[in-house]
Protein backbone atom coordinates (compact mmCIF):
# COMPACT_ATOMS: atom_id res chain seq x y z
CA UNK A 1 0.00 0.00 0.00
CA UNK A 2 1.51 3.61 -0.85
CA UNK A 3 0.37 6.36 0.95
CA UNK A 4 -0.05 9.76 -0.13
CA UNK A 5 0.99 12.47 2.03
CA UNK A 6 1.65 16.21 0.65
CA UNK A 7 2.51 15.01 -2.59
CA UNK A 8 4.39 11.97 -1.42
CA UNK A 9 4.13 8.22 -1.73
CA UNK A 10 5.35 6.28 1.56
CA UNK A 11 4.73 2.75 2.36
CA UNK A 12 2.22 2.04 5.11
CA UNK A 13 4.68 1.30 7.63
CA UNK A 14 6.37 4.27 7.10
CA UNK A 15 3.05 6.49 6.36
CA UNK A 16 3.28 8.62 9.11
CA UNK A 17 2.38 12.44 10.80
CA UNK A 18 3.51 14.51 13.70
CA UNK A 19 2.49 14.40 17.23
CA UNK A 20 2.35 17.50 17.15
CA UNK A 21 -0.61 18.02 14.15
CA UNK A 22 -3.53 18.88 15.24
CA UNK A 23 -6.05 16.64 13.63
CA UNK A 24 -4.00 14.01 16.44
CA UNK A 25 -4.02 16.48 19.13
CA UNK A 26 -7.48 18.18 18.42
CA UNK A 27 -9.97 16.43 15.89
CA UNK A 28 -9.16 19.62 14.13
CA UNK A 29 -9.34 18.48 10.67
CA UNK A 30 -11.81 17.65 7.96
CA UNK A 31 -12.23 14.32 5.53
CA UNK A 32 -14.13 11.94 2.83
CA UNK A 33 -14.75 8.30 2.77
CA UNK A 34 -14.90 7.79 -0.86
CA UNK A 35 -15.42 4.57 -3.21
CA UNK A 36 -14.00 3.37 -5.97
CA UNK A 37 -16.42 1.13 -8.23
CA UNK A 38 -15.47 -0.59 -11.38
CA UNK A 39 -11.98 1.54 -11.32
CA UNK A 40 -13.60 4.57 -11.23
CA UNK A 41 -13.86 6.63 -8.33
CA UNK A 42 -17.38 6.89 -7.30
CA UNK A 43 -18.73 10.75 -7.42
CA UNK A 44 -15.58 12.53 -6.68
CA UNK A 45 -16.88 15.98 -7.31
CA UNK A 46 -19.37 15.87 -4.65
CA UNK A 47 -16.76 14.23 -2.54
CA UNK A 48 -14.62 17.33 -3.56
CA UNK A 49 -17.07 19.75 -3.40
CA UNK A 50 -18.39 18.72 0.64
CA UNK A 51 -14.44 18.73 1.56
CA UNK A 52 -13.80 22.19 0.44
CA UNK A 53 -17.47 23.60 1.65
CA UNK A 54 -16.39 21.83 5.58
CA UNK A 55 -12.85 23.41 5.62
CA UNK A 56 -14.71 27.16 4.46
CA UNK A 57 -16.42 26.50 7.41
CA UNK A 58 -13.51 25.69 9.43
CA UNK A 59 -11.34 28.41 8.16
CA UNK A 60 -8.54 25.45 6.95
CA UNK A 61 -6.62 26.11 3.61
CA UNK A 62 -6.92 23.39 1.66
CA UNK A 63 -2.94 23.95 0.31
CA UNK A 64 -4.50 22.57 -3.32
CA UNK A 65 -6.97 23.27 -6.18
CA UNK A 66 -9.68 21.35 -6.36
CA UNK A 67 -8.41 20.13 -9.87
CA UNK A 68 -4.95 19.29 -8.00
CA UNK A 69 -6.35 17.24 -5.34
CA UNK A 70 -8.78 15.64 -7.66
CA UNK A 71 -5.62 14.63 -9.73
CA UNK A 72 -3.62 13.25 -6.74
CA UNK A 73 -6.76 11.39 -5.79
CA UNK A 74 -7.05 9.77 -9.01
CA UNK A 75 -3.23 9.02 -8.98
CA UNK A 76 -3.36 7.61 -5.78
CA UNK A 77 -6.04 4.70 -7.08
CA UNK A 78 -3.88 3.94 -10.04
CA UNK A 79 -0.29 3.42 -7.77
CA UNK A 80 -2.65 1.39 -5.87
CA UNK A 81 -4.28 -0.37 -8.87
CA UNK A 82 -7.20 -0.48 -6.94
CA UNK A 83 -10.31 -1.54 -8.90
CA UNK A 84 -12.83 -1.67 -6.49
CA UNK A 85 -12.32 0.00 -2.93
CA UNK A 86 -12.14 2.89 -0.41
CA UNK A 87 -10.43 5.37 -0.30
CA UNK A 88 -9.61 7.82 3.00
CA UNK A 89 -8.83 11.57 2.23
CA UNK A 90 -7.85 13.38 4.99
CA UNK A 91 -6.89 17.31 5.37
CA UNK A 92 -5.55 18.53 8.92
CA UNK A 93 -4.63 21.54 10.68
CA UNK A 94 -1.29 20.43 10.48
CA UNK A 95 1.75 20.57 12.55
CA UNK A 96 1.49 23.38 15.72
CA UNK A 97 2.27 24.23 19.12
CA UNK A 98 0.64 22.44 21.99
CA UNK A 99 -1.78 25.21 22.12
CA UNK A 100 -5.74 25.33 19.99
CA UNK A 101 -4.71 28.19 17.94
CA UNK A 102 -5.25 26.66 14.99
CA UNK A 103 -3.71 29.80 12.85
CA UNK A 104 -0.31 28.95 14.36
CA UNK A 105 -0.09 25.60 12.11
CA UNK A 106 2.36 26.08 9.59
CA UNK A 107 0.37 24.60 6.32
CA UNK A 108 -2.75 21.73 6.08
CA UNK A 109 -1.73 18.39 5.40
CA UNK A 110 -3.38 16.22 3.25
CA UNK A 111 -3.52 12.16 3.11
CA UNK A 112 -4.68 10.04 0.87
CA UNK A 113 -4.90 5.97 1.64
CA UNK A 114 -6.42 3.65 -0.73
CA UNK A 115 -7.94 0.54 0.84
CA UNK A 116 -10.32 -1.71 1.08
CA UNK A 117 -13.68 -1.78 3.43
CA UNK A 118 -16.33 -3.95 4.52
CA UNK A 119 -18.37 -2.29 7.15
CA UNK A 120 -20.89 -5.35 7.87
CA UNK A 121 -20.65 -9.26 7.16
CA UNK A 122 -22.72 -9.66 3.92
CA UNK A 123 -25.21 -12.02 5.42
CA UNK A 124 -26.23 -8.29 7.37
CA UNK A 125 -27.29 -7.19 3.35
CA UNK A 126 -30.10 -9.37 3.17
CA UNK A 127 -31.18 -10.24 6.65
CA UNK A 128 -31.05 -6.34 7.75
CA UNK A 129 -29.15 -5.46 11.39
CA UNK A 130 -30.92 -4.50 14.62
CA UNK A 131 -30.31 -1.04 15.57
CA UNK A 132 -31.25 0.89 18.59
CA UNK A 133 -31.85 4.88 19.38
CA UNK A 134 -29.11 6.23 21.22
CA UNK A 135 -29.04 8.38 24.42
CA UNK A 136 -26.79 10.52 23.34
CA UNK A 137 -28.03 13.31 21.01
CA UNK A 138 -26.56 14.63 17.81
CA UNK A 139 -25.06 17.52 18.30
CA UNK A 140 -26.89 20.46 18.03
CA UNK A 141 -26.16 23.71 15.28
CA UNK A 142 -25.54 25.66 17.79
CA UNK A 143 -22.25 23.71 18.98
CA UNK A 144 -20.97 22.35 15.66
CA UNK A 145 -22.69 22.04 12.24
CA UNK A 146 -22.01 18.26 11.39
CA UNK A 147 -22.50 18.73 7.94
CA UNK A 148 -18.57 19.74 8.58
CA UNK A 149 -17.31 16.28 8.47
CA UNK A 150 -14.72 16.93 10.55
CA UNK A 151 -12.32 14.06 12.11
CA UNK A 152 -14.10 14.27 15.64
CA UNK A 153 -16.65 11.53 16.19
CA UNK A 154 -17.05 11.20 19.44
CA UNK A 155 -20.48 12.24 19.64
CA UNK A 156 -20.66 9.59 17.28
CA UNK A 157 -18.15 6.88 18.78
CA UNK A 158 -20.29 7.12 22.10
CA UNK A 159 -23.44 6.29 20.30
CA UNK A 160 -21.50 3.35 18.71
CA UNK A 161 -20.22 2.08 21.99
CA UNK A 162 -24.21 2.26 23.35
CA UNK A 163 -25.14 0.18 20.10
CA UNK A 164 -22.65 -2.63 20.49
CA UNK A 165 -23.09 -3.21 24.26
CA UNK A 166 -26.98 -3.35 23.18
CA UNK A 167 -25.70 -5.87 20.86
CA UNK A 168 -26.35 -3.86 17.90
CA UNK A 169 -25.04 -2.42 14.72
CA UNK A 170 -25.74 1.06 14.43
CA UNK A 171 -27.18 3.76 16.39
CA UNK A 172 -29.89 6.01 15.41
CA UNK A 173 -28.99 9.80 16.92
CA UNK A 174 -31.71 12.26 17.37
CA UNK A 175 -31.66 16.22 17.49
CA UNK A 176 -32.10 17.52 20.64
CA UNK A 177 -35.92 18.57 19.84
CA UNK A 178 -36.17 14.82 19.11
CA UNK A 179 -36.47 14.61 15.68
CA UNK A 180 -34.23 11.57 14.17
CA UNK A 181 -30.99 13.01 13.03
CA UNK A 182 -28.99 10.01 11.75
CA UNK A 183 -27.10 7.17 12.58
CA UNK A 184 -23.08 7.06 13.77
CA UNK A 185 -21.76 6.88 10.05
CA UNK A 186 -25.41 6.53 7.85
CA UNK A 187 -27.89 8.53 7.04
CA UNK A 188 -31.39 6.83 7.85
CA UNK A 189 -34.75 6.38 5.26
CA UNK A 190 -37.49 5.20 5.77
CA UNK A 191 -40.87 3.60 3.56
CA UNK A 192 -44.62 4.25 4.80
CA UNK A 193 -46.87 3.43 2.30
CA UNK A 194 -44.82 3.65 -0.69
CA UNK A 195 -43.47 7.23 0.14
CA UNK A 196 -39.29 7.57 1.14
CA UNK A 197 -38.78 9.49 3.86
CA UNK A 198 -35.42 10.74 5.30
CA UNK A 199 -34.54 13.43 8.07
CA UNK A 200 -33.66 16.99 6.64
CA UNK A 201 -30.20 18.39 6.58
CA UNK A 202 -31.27 20.81 9.38
CA UNK A 203 -32.46 18.50 11.63
CA UNK A 204 -28.10 17.88 12.03
CA UNK A 205 -27.73 15.03 8.97
CA UNK A 206 -24.59 14.54 6.96
CA UNK A 207 -25.59 15.52 3.30
CA UNK A 208 -24.33 11.89 2.16
CA UNK A 209 -22.98 11.41 -1.19
CA UNK A 210 -25.12 8.36 -0.79
CA UNK A 211 -28.15 9.65 0.95
CA UNK A 212 -28.23 12.32 -2.31
CA UNK A 213 -27.84 8.95 -4.98
CA UNK A 214 -30.63 7.09 -3.32
CA UNK A 215 -33.11 9.60 -3.47
CA UNK A 216 -32.38 10.18 -7.46
CA UNK A 217 -32.95 6.64 -8.08
CA UNK A 218 -35.82 6.31 -6.05
CA UNK A 219 -37.20 9.49 -7.88
CA UNK A 220 -36.28 7.70 -11.37
CA UNK A 221 -37.69 4.39 -9.74
CA UNK A 222 -40.99 6.43 -9.25
CA UNK A 223 -41.31 7.61 -5.65
CA UNK A 224 -42.16 10.39 -3.88
CA UNK A 225 -39.61 11.66 -1.50
CA UNK A 226 -39.84 13.70 1.71
CA UNK A 227 -37.27 15.46 3.44
CA UNK A 228 -39.08 16.23 7.00
CA UNK A 229 -38.88 16.01 10.64
CA UNK A 230 -39.23 12.23 11.89
CA UNK A 231 -39.52 10.93 14.96
CA UNK A 232 -39.24 7.64 16.90
CA UNK A 233 -42.69 6.81 16.21
CA UNK A 234 -42.60 7.19 12.67
CA UNK A 235 -39.15 4.38 12.35
CA UNK A 236 -41.26 2.53 14.75
CA UNK A 237 -44.35 2.43 12.98
CA UNK A 238 -42.22 2.49 8.83
CA UNK A 239 -42.96 -0.36 6.62
CA UNK A 240 -39.30 -0.23 5.62
CA UNK A 241 -36.07 1.46 7.35
CA UNK A 242 -32.67 1.35 5.61
CA UNK A 243 -29.43 3.27 6.02
CA UNK A 244 -27.15 4.86 3.47
CA UNK A 245 -23.30 5.57 3.65
CA UNK A 246 -19.95 5.17 1.46
CA UNK A 247 -18.87 2.64 3.31
CA UNK A 248 -22.24 0.85 4.60
CA UNK A 249 -23.61 1.61 0.87
CA UNK A 250 -27.16 0.98 1.30
CA UNK A 251 -28.33 -1.65 4.31
CA UNK A 252 -31.97 -2.72 5.60
CA UNK A 253 -32.64 -2.19 9.37
CA UNK A 254 -35.11 -5.17 10.80
CA UNK A 255 -35.38 -3.88 14.13
CA UNK A 256 -35.32 -0.35 15.96
CA UNK A 257 -35.29 -0.56 19.61
CA UNK A 258 -37.08 -4.06 19.65
CA UNK A 259 -39.54 -2.95 17.55
CA UNK A 260 -39.69 -5.31 13.90
CA UNK A 261 -39.42 -3.35 11.08
CA UNK A 262 -42.47 -4.43 8.43
CA UNK A 263 -42.54 -8.11 8.05
CA UNK A 264 -38.52 -8.17 9.43
CA UNK A 265 -37.15 -8.64 6.63
CA UNK A 266 -35.74 -6.22 3.73
CA UNK A 267 -39.01 -4.94 2.26
CA UNK A 268 -39.55 -4.40 -1.34
CA UNK A 269 -38.73 -0.91 -1.74
CA UNK A 270 -35.28 -1.41 0.45
CA UNK A 271 -34.43 -4.19 -2.05
CA UNK A 272 -35.53 -2.64 -5.05
CA UNK A 273 -33.18 0.71 -4.47
CA UNK A 274 -30.52 -1.77 -3.15
CA UNK A 275 -30.21 -3.33 -6.61
CA UNK A 276 -30.79 -0.40 -8.65
CA UNK A 277 -27.79 1.16 -6.21
CA UNK A 278 -25.46 -1.88 -7.23
CA UNK A 279 -26.30 -1.23 -10.79
CA UNK A 280 -25.89 2.44 -10.79
CA UNK A 281 -22.47 2.26 -9.16
CA UNK A 282 -20.77 0.24 -11.50
CA UNK A 283 -21.89 1.43 -14.63
N1 LIG B 1 -23.57 10.44 8.49
C1 LIG B 1 -22.37 10.32 9.08
C2 LIG B 1 -22.20 10.76 10.50
C3 LIG B 1 -21.27 9.81 8.37
O1 LIG B 1 -20.07 9.70 8.94
C4 LIG B 1 -21.47 9.40 7.02
C5 LIG B 1 -20.31 8.90 6.21
N2 LIG B 1 -19.78 7.71 6.67
C6 LIG B 1 -22.74 9.49 6.46
C7 LIG B 1 -23.77 10.04 7.22
C8 LIG B 1 -23.00 9.07 5.05
O2 LIG B 1 -22.39 9.94 4.13
P1 LIG B 1 -21.88 9.47 2.72
O3 LIG B 1 -23.02 8.83 2.03
O4 LIG B 1 -21.41 10.71 2.04
O5 LIG B 1 -20.77 8.49 2.97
Amino acid sequence: MQVYIDGKYYEKENAKVSVFDHGFLYGDGIFEGIRVYSGKVFKLKEHLDRLYKSAKALMLEIPLTPDELKKDVEDAVKRNQKTNGYIRLVVSRGEGDLGVNPFLCKKASVIIIVGDIQLYPEKFYTEGIPVITSSLRRISPDCFDVRIKSLNYLNNALAKIEAAQAECMEAVMLTREGYVAECTGDNIFIVSNGVLYTPCLTDSALEGITRSFVMEIAERAGMTIRETHLTQYDLYTADECFLTGTGAELIPVNKIDGRVIGSGRPGEWTKKLANLFHEAVHT
